[in-house]
């Protein structure tokens, strides 16, 4: 006879990633996901007409060796062996959870932020804490104190919802009263204006965690990576799949480390668009959080999140609507083209109308 339910308990608690969060792309205006609304680089779009012209009969680089050659020029580390690519920056994260939080132990987040990185502790049977930003999106400063069950700190930087960003001074101030490593995913940081590489120079419990789906418009790829000291990298690269970077992937993610002036013009043209949908966002009434990331997270006074978000649904446009237990909602659009941003801000006119 088998058992009634063999999975492990940890599973029972936990929820599918929502598909309906992902429409036939064409089907909609889409602006609930932070992807880039513009192609990416030509120059990448021709490395994977090469690479899909190439041995792929063959197992790919386990080690990406291109890519990190090239991250590393791009970033100004001292070389690739600071460097370990993944499956996008999710797959970076769980190297990360699995490499440091073991069964019966803890990671921290601030609240609200990245939910994913408290499905990757359930997974692991770890338990998680959330520590809620103070007014202003400002760390409190609870998130820097350190006890024996706490292994990981997760910080987004910028954050999501909120777009908001902690100064590098005060990473390094929170990692200073910290005993175990600080995560840093800077997976919006290509839209700020600082961000902590210097700091994983200097300090060998500071990771970076970067993505390629968002600025560089490659969310349909899968890629991400790590940068850590040498030997933390090292260590990491025991316990990631043999080849978790495909072929094509690892070609288009070199290609694209060497696109950095189009990186700094789409950064120019999508902040701009960022400016205006704050100021009309903040024309309509509502509070709008100063963003350093592509998405904007607004609140309005008197209008019903949820009916808004509903009310753009019905007319096509997909921006996201987040709860927060103890804590409240919002809405949270990500930036999206001209043309995308005018027919969602008049749509958002049009519901506070009705
Ligand atoms: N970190 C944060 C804060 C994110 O919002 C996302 C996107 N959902 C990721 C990491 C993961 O990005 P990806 O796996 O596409 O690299």
């Amino acid at each position: 006879m088998t058992q009634a339910n063999p999975f492990r308990p940890a599973l029972a608690k936990m929820l599918p990633y929502a598909p309906g969060e992902q429409p036939p792309p064409g089907s909609c205006v889409k602006l609930n996901t932070n992807e880039n609304p513009y192609p990416p680089p030509p120059a990448v779009v021709e490395a994977i007409r090469t690479a899909a012209g190439g041995p792929i009969n063959r197992y790919p680089d386990p080690m990406a060796t291109s890519f990190r050659r090239a991250a590393a020029e791009a970033l100004g580390m001292p070389g690739p062996e600071w460097i370990l690519a993944g499956n996008g920056s999710d797959e970076i994260l769980t190297i990360l959870v699995r490499g440091f939080v073991g069964e019966g132990q803890r990671l921290r987040l601030p609240y609200p932020s990245y939910i994913l990185y408290r499905t990757l502790a359930d997974i692991q049977g770890a338990s998680w804490e959330q520590t809620p930003f103070e007014d202003g999106w400002k760390l409190p400063a609870e998130f820097a104190k350190s006890d024996d069950g706490l292994r990981l700190v997760l910080l987004p930087n910028p954050n999501s919802p909120s777009g908001t960003i902690v100064s590098p001074n005060e990473v390094e101030k929170v990692s200073a009263s910290l005993t175990c490593p600080l995560v840093v995913d800077e997976a919006y940081v290509d839209f700020a204006e600082t961000n902590c590489l210097d700091l994983v120079k200097r300090n060998e419990n500071v990771f970076v965690t970067r993505t390629l789906s968002k600025s560089y418009g490659l969310a349909g790829l899968r890629f991400g990576f790590l940068v850590a000291q040498p030997h933390i990298v090292a260590e990491l690269t025991k316990i990631k799949d043999s080849y978790n970077c495909d072929a094509i992937s690892i070609a288009a993610a070199t290609a694209a480390m060497g696109c950095q002036e189009w990186l700094a013009d789409i950064k120019t043209k999508m902040n701009t668009t960022r400016a205006v949908m704050q100021s009309r966002l903040s024309a309509m009434g509502f509070e709008v959080t100063p963003s350093h990331a592509n998405f904007v997270w607004c609140r309005h006074p008197d209008g019903n999140h949820k009916a808004i978000y509903e009310f753009l649904k019905q007319n096509n446009i997909l921006i996201r609507y987040m709860q927060f237990a103890d804590w409240g909602d919002g809405l949270r659009i990500s930036v999206g083209t001209d043309e995308q941003m005018e027919s969602c801000l008049s749509t958002i006119e049009r519901a506070l109308q009705s």
